[in-house]
C-alpha cells in the first residue's frame, strides 16, 4: 500500500533557521490550497501557473520530521488531501559574548516593563497572516552586497545569556540607505527599547521582514513600499555596540535566517 500510495507524499527538508518555498502546478478547477503544521494554516498564492507559500522554519524547532496536511479545495466542491514531511535538518550556531551598556541587561523597572509591553506589540504584528502576497519575484539585501553571518548566534551580554540573535548584521555606517527587501506594507514602525528605531514589512502570508537601529525612519504604517524603495537610515539605537543594520525575518512568527530568503526561487 504504502509504495502505490508513495506519489502523494513529498519530504522537504529543510535546516533550524531557514526558510521553505512550497509550489504545487495548478490544476482545472482548484481554487484554494492551504498548507497546515504545527499550528497554523497558510493560505497558497495563486502566482502564474502555480501555488506558493514560505514557510518558516524557527532556529529552535526541533529536528526531525514534522507532519503537513495540504489541503487542495476544487470548485466543484471537492477535496484533496496531501500528507507532506517537513524534515528540519540541525544546525550549529554559535556562541558569541556582547559587551553593551548595563541599562541593556539589567534593565530598570520601568525598562522592563516598557520591554514587556513592546514584546506583547511584536507578538501582535507577526501573529498575523494576510492571505495575498505582496512580493514580486526575489528577495534581496536591504544594503546591496550587504553581508551578516550571525543568524542564530546564542548571545551573552555582559556575561549573562540572552535570546538567539534572530537576524543577520549588516556592517554598515551610519546614514547608509536601508532598502525594502521586497515589496511590502509597512506593519510596524517606532523607537523600541531593545531594537530602537524599527521598521518592519509586511509581504503577505505571514512572511515579515525587520530592520532594527535606524537613525532616521522615511515610512510609515500602512503605507506600501516597493522593493529597494528607502525605508530609513543605519543608527545606532536600542541595544548596540555600534551603528549597523540589523535585518531579520517572522515567517508565521518563526525567525529566519534572512538571508535564506534570497537564496529562494
Ligand atoms: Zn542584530
Amino acid at each position: 500500500m504504502w509504495a502505490a500510495f508513495a506519489w502523494m507524499f513529498t519530504v522537504f527538508s529543510v535546516a533550524q533557521g531557514d526558510a521553505l518555498w512550497l509550489e504545487y502546478p495548478h490544476r482545472d478547477g482548484l481554487e484554494s490550497v492551504e498548507v497546515r503544521w504545527r499550528d497554523r494554516a497558510v493560505p497558497l498564492a495563486r502566482s502564474d501557473g502555480a501555488w506558493v507559500a514560505v514557510l518558516g522554519v524557527d532556529l529552535d524547532r526541533a529536528a526531525g520530521d514534522h507532519p503537513a496536511r495540504v489541503t487542495f479545495a476544487f470548485a466543484d466542491g471537492s477535496t484533496e488531501v496531501r500528507r507532506e514531511t517537513i524534515r528540519v535538518t540541525p544546525k550549529e550556531f554559535p556562541v558569541t559574548r556582547l559587551t553593551v551598556e548595563p541599562r541593556f541587561v539589567e534593565l530598570s523597572p520601568e525598562n522592563l516593563a516598557r520591554a514587556n509591553r513592546e514584546s506583547a506589540r511584536l507578538g501582535q504584528v507577526f501573529a498575523a497572516i494576510t492571505p495575498e502576497i505582496h512580493w514580486t519575484d526575489g528577495f534581496e539585501a536591504p544594503i546591496p552586497g550587504g553581508r551578516g553571518s550571525n543568524f542564530g548566534h546564542r548571545r551573552v551580554f555582559n556575561d549573562q545569556p540572552r535570546n538567539p540573535h534572530s537576524g543577520a548584521d549588516i556592517a554598515a555606517g551610519e546614514g547608509t540607505p536601508v532598502g525594502a527587501t521586497n515589496r511590502g506594507r509597512v506593519a510596524d514602525t517606532g523607537d523600541y527599547f531593545f531594537n530602537g528605531n524599527t521598521v518592519i514589512l509586511d509581504h503577505g502570508q505571514g512572511v515579515f521582514s525587520v530592520y532594527l537601529h535606524h537613525t532616521r525612519i522615511y515610512v510609515q504604517i500602512v503605507q506600501m513600499v516597493e522593493k529597494g524603495e528607502i525605508l530609513g537610515q543605519v543608527g545606532a539605537t536600542g541595544r548596540v555596540t555600534g551603528p549597523h543594520l540589523h535585518w531579520g525575518f517572522r515567517i508565521q512568527n518563526a525567525r529566519v535566517d534572512p538571508f535564506s530568503l534570497t537564496r529562494m526561487p
